[in-house]
């Protein structure tokens, strides 16, 4: 079994969810006492999300380099991002290291295509709902249509995943209007699925929600992740 390193911390409610999905999905695979070598670096989420908020994505990098480089330093033989948002910086951190990254929206992407689903919504932090990096990846590699909540959707989403999720708080209300969301554009804009498409989503809604196929990034990368170290 290969030792993963793990770039965490982004927020760290989504970390200990993708802790111990790698560790019950080795228990899955190898049974017994098996369970995932992991390398994790924890970063403050205050100090990454100023810096998001402030378009300081070389600032960002900086952080994330310099810790994808002590991981390998350390041992580990793949990088898992633990957030969708900070894909942005993908290329950037696997310049800075000899280890392969396994990148989230190619394992994402892999499986909307294997579902046949082909207009995915996604509801992800604005930075990932906005600017290219991720769309333009699953539309240009994979054939995808990704469609996005209009701008009051896109507010409502960005807010509940820093003021509440990142924040360890659940809200009944936030569900709901993840949930009427998704309605309006499953009426609206002809969507076929949903990509959860921030590792935070996990904890408010799930695929019972809804009569369209669901896809849990935060699963959907740790299982990723585990095939690569198994593989
Ligand atoms: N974990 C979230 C994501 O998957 C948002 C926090 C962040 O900006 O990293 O995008």
């Amino acid at each position: 079994m290969k030792t993963l390193g793990l770039l965490g911390g982004m927020s760290w409610e989504s970390t200990a969810i993708y802790y111990r999905l790698l560790n019950e999905i080795v228990r899955e695979r190898l049974g017994g006492l098996h369970s995932a070598k992991l390398l994790l670096w924890s970063f403050d989420f205050a100090e990454i999300a100023e810096r998001q908020h402030a378009g300081d994505w070389e600032g960002a990098g900086a952080l994330l380099t310099e810790a994808a480089r002590g991981l390998q330093a350390a041992g580990a033989q793949g990088l898992v991002i633990c957030t969708n948002t900070m894909h942005k910086l993908a290329d950037t951190v696997q310049a800075a290291v000899t280890i392969p990254l396994i990148h989230i929206a190619d394992a994402t992407a892999r499986a909307v295509v294997d579902a046949g689903v082909k207009r995915p919504a996604l509801l992800a932090t604005r930075f990932t709902m906005e600017q290219d990096f991720y769309k333009g990846r699953l539309a240009d590699r994979y054939g995808l249509q990704p469609v996005v909540p209009g701008q009051a959707g896109r507010d409502l989403v960005h807010r509940v995943i820093y003021d509440e999720l990142c924040q360890g708080a659940v809200s009944s209300g936030s569900k709901a209007a993840y949930v009427e969301e998704v309605a309006r554009m499953r009426r609206d804009d002809k969507i076929d699925g949903l990509i959860m498409g921030c590792t935070e989503i996990t904890m408010l809604i799930a695929q019972d929600d809804f009569d369209i196929p669901v896809f849990d990034t935060t699963r959907i990368h740790a299982e990723a992740a585990v095939e690569f170290a198994l593989g």
